[in-house]
């Protein structure tokens, strides 16, 4: 079972966001288990504060890093990177880290016994966070988002779908975007024809080596026209 622990200051952002579709089946199937903790928690002082403002002047507040080191040490027993067992990750959402990718999203599925994410908020997080707590510093995107609960929603959903068992049919995920280096290949249902827009012929006659090259090369197109960066990739 893969446990994630969510470190916000925003907690209610997350009392549905688990509980839809693939995620929400794959808690009850007792694959996943999330579990969310407010970082005002392990706040010390008596205002429970949990930012200051930055050292060196500048605008904005910057998330502490005392609060979040006891925080990541209650919930895995360490507080140093190179002393976590190799099941657990210890994700910093940043805009400043490395870009997530469907791989990445395996890598975890497939070794992390326990995901600890770490939303920032306002001006960032203290940099020791990065520097010696976390495992992984990760962006979904190049953009810049008030805060890492959406990014740590997105994370996790990613990981979850690719855990075992996760997805309803065995194959369905080696089929989808990126798992080949492609896009999936496009997808049409009923009806066939809406307003003159027909579904392709080859879809409807049933000849599945046709049908299976028609989306091979359909794939190939749709990446060529939005993302040639991925198959300049897989081509080195
Ligand atoms: N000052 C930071 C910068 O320019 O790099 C931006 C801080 S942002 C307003 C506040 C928090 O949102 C970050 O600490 C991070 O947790 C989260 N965040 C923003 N963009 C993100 C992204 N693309 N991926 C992951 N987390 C992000």
């Amino acid at each position: 079972m893969l446990r994630f622990d969510v470190i916000t200051i925003f907690p209610d952002f997350f009392r549905e966001a688990f509980d839809y579709g693939i995620t929400r089946r794959a808690l009850a199937a007792g694959l996943v288990v999330t579990k969310t903790h407010n970082l005002r928690h392990w706040a010390t002082d008596k205002h429970r504060s949990i930012d200051d403002r930055p050292f060196g002047g500048g605008d904005g507040m910057v998330l502490k890093p005392d609060p979040i080191f006891t925080a990541v040490n209650d919930l895995t027993g360490f507080s140093r990177r190179g002393d976590y067992p190799k099941e657990t990750r210890v994700v910093l959402l940043s805009p400043q880290g490395q870009v997530f990718t469907q791989s990445l999203a395996a890598d975890m599925a497939t070794t992390a016994s326990q995901i600890v994410l770490i939303c920032g908020r306002y001006e960032g997080v203290d940099e020791r966070v990065a520097e010696t707590l976390a495992t992984d510093e990760i962006s979904i995107g190049d953009y810049v988002l008030s805060g890492g609960e959406p990014a740590a929603v997105v994370v996790a959903d990613a990981v979850v779908r690719l855990l075992p068992g996760a997805l309803g049919s065995k194959t369905s995920a080696a089929y989808e975007s990126f798992s080949n280096g492609l896009l999936d290949y496009p997808q049409y249902t009923r009806p066939p024809e809406l307003e003159g827009l027909r579904v392709p012929d080859v879809l409807l006659k049933g000849n599945h080596a046709e049908i299976a090259r028609w989306r091979h090369e359909e794939a190939l197109k749709k990446t060529e026209r939005n993302r040639p960066d991925l198959l300049k990739d897989s081509r080195g």
